[in-house]
């Protein structure tokens, strides 16, 4: 899917990835409208540990470069700060964004749920049922070798709308080379169906207020998570301060106008 399918909205580059600076009312709009008109995109939402997965990976850029990006954490937006002394409007995270799409899409639409662990994708369907009164229309764990198996689920329970909870970058990459052969609307939740399911915690309010989620998740899963939250925040703030003085300096406005 190229860019032109998405409406013109503002967007700004953060390590070669259109990052959309939206409120979450816009870009539920944004979303709801593409679904209606039959033109769905695919969603990603960029937290520091996706940005830097692109910064490396020209594939990813390309492929992020086709859907819409939103903000998700306090490290994209010190991004923002720092290279272009914006802020974004709001935290646009999947947790948070994909239950407000939830209760927003047309009665009757049929979601789709891949990935996350076999148990946990099948009890996220009876809670979502229960909670938004969505229409789940199938399920597909994460955990196949064939990625082809879900393309061909999704397309026999004829889905419009499909949460893909692989993980990063291995969501945006089947996003972006599976989705336009199902034709739905795709959004790329990571973690979601763990906390829906509560087999991951979420921080209280005020720790989530104060930004500081990031220091209860490596609480919760200290081996898979302490590297990103520790090392990876320092290598992505050192690499934002990197492409600040490469803007600024004659060499990089040289480079840019060429
Ligand atoms: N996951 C999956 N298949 C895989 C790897 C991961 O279904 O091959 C699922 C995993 O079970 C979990 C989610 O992907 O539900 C990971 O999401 P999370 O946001 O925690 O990871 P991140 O995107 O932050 O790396």
């Amino acid at each position: 899917m190229s860019q032109s399918a998405l409406p013109q909205i503002p967007r700004r580059e953060i390590f070669g990835v259109p990052v959309a600076i939206l409120s979450k009312s816009e870009a539920l709009d944004i979303i709801v409208d593409g679904l209606r008109n039959s033109r769905p995109i695919n969603v990603a939402f960029a937290n520091a540990n996706l940005l830097l997965k692109a910064r490396r990976d020209p594939l990813l850029r390309r492929q992020l470069d086709g859907m819409l990006v939103l903000n998700d954490g306090i490290g994209v937006d010190i991004a923002l700060r720092v290279l272009y002394g914006e802020r974004f409007p709001e935290n646009l995270n999947g947790t948070d964004l994909t239950p407000e799409l939830l209760k927003r899409l047309p009665n009757r639409t049929p979601v789709f749920l891949y990935g996350s662990r076999p148990a946990v994708v099948s009890r996220a369907a009876e809670i979502l049922r229960q909670k938004y009164q969505s229409e789940i229309c199938g399920v597909c764990d994460g955990y196949c070798d064939n990625p082809d198996v879900a393309v061909d689920a999704i397309k026999r329970a004829h889905a419009k709308v499909v949460l893909v909870a692989l993980g990063n970058p291995k969501q945006e990459h089947w996003m972006s080379e599976k989705v336009s052969a199902c034709g739905v609307l795709a959004l790329g939740v990571g973690g979601y169906l763990d906390v829906e399911t509560g087999r991951v915690n979420r921080p209280p309010r005020w720790l989530q207020k104060a930004k500081c989620e990031w220091l209860f998740r490596i609480t919760q899963e200290p081996s898979r998570l302490w590297r990103r939250y520790t090392i990876e925040v320092l290598y992505f703030l050192a690499a934002v301060a990197f492409d600040r003085v490469k803007i600024s300096s004659p060499w990089g406005s040289l480079r840019r106008e060429l």
